[in-house]
């Protein structure tokens, strides 16, 4: 039987930051992956994928050249599935090298097969083949991750009714598309589908979009969607999905209204990988949606076991999976690392408009009685911004009323998810609105519109709030 200070199960983000981090700090590492590939869902089903078919999306499409070559433009006048997915398969393959030689040079040792618990220090892993060995483990970190949520009442068919994995096999680019769930993934799909010309309807039993998001952001991206054709059937839940046999597919809704297209996408939650992984050997159970709980330091009910990314539930993200993987494994190994707040997690969208959040929303601030102002830069109104065609897009900045300190950013537009980190510095260091009024960025960026964004809320602030910051660049 093979031994190792510290086990890995699953080589998504969460489990290759853990196992290089461990590795990094001379221990032994095994690490055990059903996917003949390594990188998870990351690089193989989600994150990486579904940017790149954005890129190739929105380059094909001639999308970000409309402003001044008119709607009708296009880079290319008709899109086949071909010309997306070979964008794809060359990213994809990229990203699983990069892993592979990552984990090699660092002397993780790789197992292929699934791993499930024999006992709380001992793993059976089993490959296709038939194969069987067994690893006994000083430390446990599951890092399984996620899969689609697959309701019994929604007849898959993997072709035409499908969920997001599947969306990366399908054979043909669909007229029609129906998307249900208008969460991170399902908005997503929908609005890169939407660039191509795809007519696309968006479902979701709630009323709103994104309740974690800035409402004000996402009244505006709903104009957006609006605008360009996409239709919202926000409030309504799906009575039932039929596959009519002539190549349409018809979902019913509850208030008696039908929705016919070639393909549907069913995109209304993620659960934990856990089911195969026999917790109970180990004395650990999951929730109902296969979640593992942790503790800050993210280790399970079993001291020497930790659990890190999607399969501990929100926010279940590849950027947060990397940060709670490491975190996992210092503590593991008795060395310190602060926990990472998750007010600072910043958040990113990659919609079509993107967007980016970091801190308190108006709604945070207003239920905790915070007195704020907000300061707002349309994106065209910058010169990068006009030099790009942007019509859409807008950046708002809260800051607090008292102290001037910035206490969120929220950006819905071109540049949004990589823009927000300048908002997330500035926040983790306690900066003030005095920050971005003073400072002078390179011209013409789009990051500019954070100095616009300022005055405009030093511009709104009461006398008495701007008289104690010209007090304080007097004396610089
Ligand atoms: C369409 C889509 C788009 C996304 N976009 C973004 C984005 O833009 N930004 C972002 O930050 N996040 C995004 N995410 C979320 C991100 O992909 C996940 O949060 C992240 O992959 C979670 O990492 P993880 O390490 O927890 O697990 P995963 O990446 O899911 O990896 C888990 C690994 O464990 C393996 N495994 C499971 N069970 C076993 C077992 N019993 N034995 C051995 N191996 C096992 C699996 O094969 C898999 O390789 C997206 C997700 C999807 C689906």
């Amino acid at each position: 039987m093979r031994s190792a200070d510290l086990v890995v199960i699953g080589s998504g983000p969460a489990g290759q930051r853990g196992a290089i981090q461990a590795a990094k700090l001379g221990k032994r590492v095994v690490l055990i992956e059903a996917h003949p590939s390594p990188g998870g869902v990351t690089v193989n089903t989600g994150t990486v994928p579904s940017k790149t078919l954005r890129e190739a999306a929105l380059y094909l499409s001639g999308w970000r050249q409309r402003a001044f070559y008119g709607n009708g433009y296009r880079q290319q006048q008709s899109l086949c599935i071909e010309d997306l997915f070979r964008r794809l398969n060359t990213t994809v393959a990229h990203g699983v090298d990069v892993i592979t030689d990552q984990l090699r040079r660092n002397g993780v040792t790789v197992i292929q097969g699934k791993a499930s618990f024999l006992g709380p220090h001992q793993l059976l892993v089993e490959n296709e083949s038939g194969g069987q060995s067994e690893v006994q483990a000083e430390h446990v970190l599951i890092a399984t991750g996620s899969r689609p949520y697959r309701p019994t009442s929604v007849p898959f068919d993997g072709r035409t009714i499908i969920d997001s994995d599947e969306l990366l096999r399908i054979d043909r680019l669909p007229r029609t598309m129906t998307v249900i769930g208008a969460g991170v993934i399902g908005l997503e799909y929908a609005t890169i589908f939407s660039a191509m010309d795809v007519r696309v309807t968006l479902i979701d039993g709630r009323k709103t979009m994104l309740d974690f998001v800035d409402q004000e952001i996402v009244r505006e991206l709903e104009h957006h969607l609006r605008d360009r054709g996409v239709a919202l059937r926000l409030g309504e839940n799906v009575a039932s999905i039929e596959a009519l046999g002539d190549g349409k597919v018809v979902t019913r809704l509850q208030s008696g209204r039908e929705v016919r297209s070639e393909l549907v996408m069913f995109a209304a939650g993620r659960v934990g990988c856990t089911g195969s992984l026999r917790l109970e050997n180990a004395g650990l159970a999951a929730d109902d949606r296969g979640r593992i709980a942790v503790d800050g330091q993210m280790r399970t009910a079993q001291r020497h076991i930790f659990a890190a990314g999607d399969v501990v539930g929100f926010p279940a993200l590849a950027s947060t999976a990397m940060e709670q993987g490491r975190q996992a494994v210092c503590h593991a190994f008795g060395l310190s690392a602060a926990a990472v707040s998750s007010e600072r997690f910043p958040f990113g969208i990659y919609a079509v408009p993107e967007i980016g959040m970091i801190g308190a929303t108006e709604e945070d601030l207003r239920k905790q009685g915070v007195p704020y102002e907000v300061g707002v830069a349309r994106l065209r109104e910058t010169a990068r911004g006009q030099i790009s065609g942007l019509r859409e897009g807008y950046l708002k900045m809260l800051v607090g009323l008292n102290d001037r300190k910035v206490l969120g950013v929220h950006i819905l537009g071109e540049g949004a998810t990589e823009l927000i980190h300048i908002g997330q510095t500035a926040m983790a260091f306690g900066g003030t609105l005095d920050y971005f009024v003073e400072t002078v960025f390179n011209y013409p960026t789009l990051a500019e519109a954070y100095k616009v964004a300022a005055l405009d809320a030093w511009n709104r602030m009461p006398l008495r709030v701007r008289a104690s910051s010209t007090e304080r660049l007097k004396a610089v």
